[in-house]
């Protein structure tokens, strides 16, 4: 790596391995990893993760690799390494062939017991968990020693052995480091390396009956792959003497640097796997990768773009101390992304018939719209105008308070790229009383949105003609809990008490433009006046059209009301 090309640090991590590349220190060389377990689909906190790990790497020419720290086999399963893989590519990065997985690594880790055991440095302790729990000590008192804690070296070589040939049953006996029971670091309090546990792994099967735990797992996967900057999140820092003790004692030439940074929460959000797992096995949401999670494929599937998640990723930047995004942020940057990128299209949500009575039967008009005024190379498009038209019912009202620009009785309007239409009266269903229609005029002189004699219209109105348009079901998200922080319960409380009970409004009778009849699932566009909506991923096929809002415009009307 050539030093003059180093970047210029964008955050305390940044500056850390641009100092350790100036030193010289691992000759230069820069090289991270991705750690996740299968246990759970990834999410915006993951995201931030593996933005840090890849761009660090990629910032510094180094690379970075991507491994499955699977020691748990009771919660893990294949499903969520194919997701894993698949949400880490569709963010944009690229393991190559650097694909790893801790139980590649069970039988170093094996060796590993052994040479800790004949260096006298672990034990095994025949307590139960509860035993070995009583006699760890608190925060405030030490711990007290195993009466097994000095067994001869033999006896615990041949009774790991026995507990690797399954002789025992779960829970009888664990392996144990050595390490000192009075530490102010409950972590140092000889903790669990090994426990039994016949259970079938995803990745080797049978092959084993003792399984190491994650915190002897870790960071000697790193070590091995010659991880140089382990770069983790903060309920690790207790950890790290932990991490340092084992690779020392192991004897192990390559020593990773762990780097702590604080984890991404994000209002209304919550990011527990633990959680997360129950909202979808207890029916709050659809799947994992519904609309409404905080997943990757959640947003995914909302309509959030790669693009802005990794912007996002940057712009909360990387610090030490824990803080709350708020996610308006978060809404803010796809925003920006797609105002660039999305097609407008005029589409009706809840349509509002209206009839043109001095605009010609059976005639049809194909009038210009613009496809993105942010970008001229998008082009135009033809849409058609008839006599019978749907409109918003929002953007009618027969008795308007002050502020309320758009339709209502005698009042004239513009419709987007058609004419000035002006409404002379309001059809009723006879029995409901409810409005079903609104008989309105046009002026043939306003083609295209302005009238030559120079009058004006305080409102523009989207529209589709009733005929040509094509009928969609809706599916409007909002947030999934009721309060910034759902963890935040009464006493004894849960936290799906926070979940938002209107988090979800699907609209059937929609009307979109024709041109979107044939749309590619996971095409997304901006109704016009209403937000960006995408495509469903699964649901949209052909004849069947379904969009997931994915953001909502700033609507000033939603303001005013607000301020009352
Ligand atoms: P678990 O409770 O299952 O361990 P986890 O969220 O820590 O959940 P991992 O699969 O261990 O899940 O996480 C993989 C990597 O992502 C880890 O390096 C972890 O530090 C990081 N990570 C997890 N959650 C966040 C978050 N909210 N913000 C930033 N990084 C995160
Ligand atoms: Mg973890």
């Amino acid at each position: 790596m050539v030093k003059e090309n180093i970047p210029t640090a964008a955050n305390f991590i940044a500056a850390i391995i641009s100092a350790d590349i100036n030193a010289s220190k691992n000759d230069g060389r820069v090289l991270t990893r991705f750690p996740p377990e299968p246990n759970g689909y990834l999410h915006i906190g993951h995201a931030k993760s593996i933005c840090l790990n890849f761009g660090l790497a990629k910032d510094f020419g180094g690379l970075c690799n991507l491994r499955f720290d699977d020691t748990n086999p009771t919660k893990e399963e294949q499903e969520y390494i194919d997701a894993i893989m698949e949400d880490v590519r569709w963010l944009g990065f690229d393991w190559e062939d650097r694909l790893y997985f801790a139980s590649d690594y069970f039988e170093k880790f094996y060796e590993f017991a052994v040479f800790l055991i004949r260096k006298g440095k672990a034990y095994v302790d025949s307590l139960s968990a509860d035993e070995i729990r009583e006699y760890r000590g608190t925060l405030t008192e030490p711990g007290k020693e195993s009466p097994y804690r000095n067994r001869s070296i033999e006896e615990s070589l041949e009774l790991f052995e026995r507990m690797k040939n399954g002789e025992f049953p779960d829970g009888s006996h664990v392996l144990r480091a050595k390490i000192n029971m009075a530490s102010g670091n409950l972590n140092l309090r000889d903790p669990v390396m090994y426990r039994i546990l016949h259970a079938s792994h995803h990745r080797t099967r049978d092959r084993w009956c003792i399984y190491p735990m994650y915190d002897f797992a870790h960071g000697q996967s790193d070590s091995i792959e010659g991880i140089t900057h382990s770069i983790c999140t903060l309920e690790f820092e207790d950890h790290r003497p932990l991490y340092d003790w084992f690779i020392e004692e192991l004897e192990l030439a390559a020593h990773p640097q762990q780097i702590e940074f604080a984890r991404l929460n994000l209002s209304y959000t919550i990011m527990s796997k633990r959680k997360l797992v129950r909202l979808v096995a207890d029916g709050h949401v659809k799947s994992w990768d519904d609309p409404r999670m905080p997943t990757i494929s959640g947003l995914r599937r909302r309509g959030y773009t790669p693009e802005s998640i990794r912007d996002f990723c940057d712009r909360i930047g990387v610090a030490k101390k824990e803080s709350t995004v708020d996610m308006a942020l978060l809404e803010h940057c796809l925003r920006e992304d797609l105002n660039l990128r999305a097609r407008r299209v005029m589409a009706v949500l809840k349509p509002l018939k209206v009839v043109l009575e001095n605009y010609p039967e059976g005639s049809v008009e194909h009038l210009d719209a613009v496809n993105n005024p942010e970008d001229a190379g998008a082009g135009t498009r033809k849409v058609p105008f008839s006599r019978v038209l749907y409109i918003e019912q929002d953007d009618f009202m027969e008795d308007p308070p002050k502020k309320f620009y758009r339709l209502a009785p005698g009042r004239e309007v513009r419709l987007r790229y058609g004419y000035f239409i002006t409404c002379m009266r309001v059809v009723r269903d006879e029995e409901s009383g409810e409005i079903v229609e609104l008989r309105c005029t046009y002026d043939p002189e306003t083609r295209g949105g302005n009238a030559p004699d120079g009058r004006k219209v305080k409102a523009t109105l989207h529209w589709v003609s009733a005929e040509h348009s094509v009928k969609a079901e809706v599916r409007l998200y909002s947030h999934l809990f009721k309060k910034e922080n759902p963890a935040a319960v009464e006493e004894g409380g849960d936290f799906t008490a926070n979940i938002n009970p209107h988090s979800l409004e699907i609209l059937h009778n929609c009307r979109v433009e024709p041109g979107l009849a044939e749309v590619l699932p996971e095409t997304i566009f901006q109704f016009e006046r209403l937000g960006y909506f995408c495509a469903d991923r699964y649901d949209c096929i052909a004849g069947r059209l379904v969009f997931n809002r994915s953001v909502t415009l700033r609507d000033t009307w939603a303001k005013i009301l607000k301020k009352g």
